[in-house]
């Protein structure tokens, strides 16, 4: 695609970032399909700094193709993603980078991201799961991103585990060092992709418990999809609601979730409830 100037919108984006007042992620119509099928639909979505968004609806909605979509990790059709303001994976002129500077333009925008699957190197121990990306991506010095990774492995409980391979661990463990590993650069947004979906049952509260420690902290900006909705409705500032590849409703937690106005939004509660 030839460089698109930047739209209005673009600009009023960075404008406001210059001003600090960036939304951490701002999506503009958004569309996506594989082959016929439509994925994205013109979505549109932003989240401000520091809020805690759970990302909700039925499965093939097509929220784990919008997360991917934010990271750069999906090539989309049309529509952007701002993260703070800025595109990754695009120059500021709007040229598209090459896909050996994706990785350190998606690390300088600051997004982390947690799989359904943990997705860990399945070689490497759980310290070097963490620790390397921070060598290889950041180019920490190997003795610091050690000490940075026994600190995080120590914030998620792990500390007792830091030289386990992850075939050794259990999910809620390995999930729980994919948490660790998304935080190790201090990301300003932390997108996870329903990180409990794959645990038994009896390892799901592990998990949320350190997610629920990170929805405290202060300006940290999570979207979480999620299919817990009693967890959404007690760490998410807002719940937006997918269906068909746009939102279909959105707004605080308590109201979406006790008196939704859209159909697909009641239908969907009333098979989760
Ligand atoms: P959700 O996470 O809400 O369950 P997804 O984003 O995974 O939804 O998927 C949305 C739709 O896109 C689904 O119908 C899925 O089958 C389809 N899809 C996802 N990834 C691919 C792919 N790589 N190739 C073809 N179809 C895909
Ligand atoms: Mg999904």
């Amino acid at each position: 695609l030839p460089p698109a100037p930047p739209e209005p919108w673009e600009r009023e984006a960075r404008a406001a970032a210059l001003n600090g007042a960036p939304a951490a992620v701002e999506v503009r119509d958004l569309h996506k399909r594989y082959g016929e099928h439509v994925v994205l639909n013109g979505l549109d979505m932003t989240v401000t700094t520091g809020e805690v968004v759970a990302l909700l609806g039925p499965s093939g909605s097509g929220k784990s193709t919008l997360l991917r979509g934010i990271n750069h990790l999906e090539d989309v059709e049309s529509g952007a993603v701002l993260i703070g303001g800025r595109r990754i994976g695009y120059t500021d002129d709007g040229r598209p980078l090459s896909p050996t500077k994706v990785a350190g333009a998606r690390a300088q925008a600051g997004v982390g991201m947690v799989f359904q699957h943990f997705n860990l190197f399945s070689h490497l121990t759980a310290r070097e799961n963490v620790a390397g990306p921070l060598r290889w991506v950041h180019g920490m010095p190997a003795a610091r991103a050690e000490s940075r990774a026994d600190e995080l492995l120590e914030q998620v409980g792990l500390a007792h585990r830091a030289d386990a391979l992850p075939r050794h661990l259990s999910g809620g463990q390995q999930q729980r060092v994919a948490i660790a590993r998304a935080l190790a650069p201090n990301p300003r947004v932390l997108l996870l992709d329903e990180p409990t979906s794959a645990l038994d049952p009896e390892l799901i509260h592990e998990v949320l418990e350190v997610i629920r420690g990170l929805a405290r902290e202060d300006g940290l900006t999570m979207l979480i999809a999620t299919h817990q909705l009693r967890f959404a409705q007690e760490v998410a500032d807002r719940v937006v609601f997918m269906s068909d590849g746009s939102v279909t409703e959105e707004g605080p937690a308590e109201e979406i979730l006790t008196r939704p106005k859209h159909p697909a939004t009641a239908r969907f509660l009333r098979i989760m409830g």
